[in-house]
């Protein structure tokens, strides 16, 4: 089957096992990888640095615009970059993931990210993890996967992750609930799964166990060879 859209769109809460997921697909495939979660933790660095008020989208929307934000699609290299700074380790830390909720949720932050989300994708093949990859950034694409778990799974592996800075702050579960209950109300592409989404759940499937059906996935899409 012929298709001309060579994206896999994976969503889902934090914890859910998004990222080791989309990175093992992306490496399988030879495609690239892009956590879109990183764009917005960057533009949330900017918004910090420049001061802004965070009740002010205004404002938001201006620090943003001037900032200049590449992340890497390589699946073997994470890097990310905010004006040419490498800032992969601080926007993983306490001040920007209690704020990016914030940010995220600003209607012109959101249109600016996925510009450069679908750019830094290319046309070459490109496994998305996110939000709303299968809703707004790619709603096009022809495998979509909304990846889940219990709420417990998913504040044990954030609790085990050292780099997310959320561990140090003590309350990982009630972090992670704030933030669903933040980006699934938010009016701009609120987390939820595309009606055409494939569910799985991590809680009861390791990650190979959900690399192997995505991967089957894109085979019955006529993406792979
Ligand atoms: O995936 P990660 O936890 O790094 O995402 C950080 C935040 O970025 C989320 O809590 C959410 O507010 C926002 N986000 C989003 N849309 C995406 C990816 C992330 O709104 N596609």
């Amino acid at each position: 089957m012929a298709t001309s859209l060579r994206v896999i769109a994976l969503d889902g809460p934090s914890g859910s096992g998004k990222s080791t997921v989309a990175r093992a697909v992306a490496r399988q495939l030879r495609w690239r990888y892009l956590d879109t979660g990183a764009t917005y933790r960057a533009a949330t660095l900017a918004v910090l640095r420049a001061g802004t008020d965070l009740t002010d989208a205004t404002a938001i929307a201006a620090a943003v615009a001037q900032a200049s934000i590449v992340v890497s699609t390589d699946p073997d290299r994470a890097g990310t970059t905010l004006d040419g700074e490498d800032v992969a380790a601080e926007i993983r830390g306490p001040e920007v993931t209690q704020a990016v909720s914030a940010v995220s949720a600003v209607p012109d932050v959101r249109s600016r990210m996925v510009a450069l989300q679908r750019s830094l994708a290319g046309q070459d093949g490109a496994v998305l993890e996110g939000r709303d990859i299968g809703t707004a950034v790619f709603p096009e694409a022809p495998v979509k996967v909304f990846l889940d778990a219990s709420p417990e799974v998913r504040a044990s592996r954030r609790a085990g992750d050292v780099d997310t800075g959320v561990a140090a702050g003590g309350d990982v579960a009630a972090d992670l609930a704030r933030r669903d209950r933040l980006d699934s109300s938010r009016a701009a592409s609120p987390l939820q799964p595309a009606e055409d989404a494939v569910h799985l759940d991590s809680s009861s499937l390791d990650a190979d166990a959900v690399v192997q059906r995505v991967l089957e996935l894109a085979r019955s899409a006529g993406l792979t060879g």
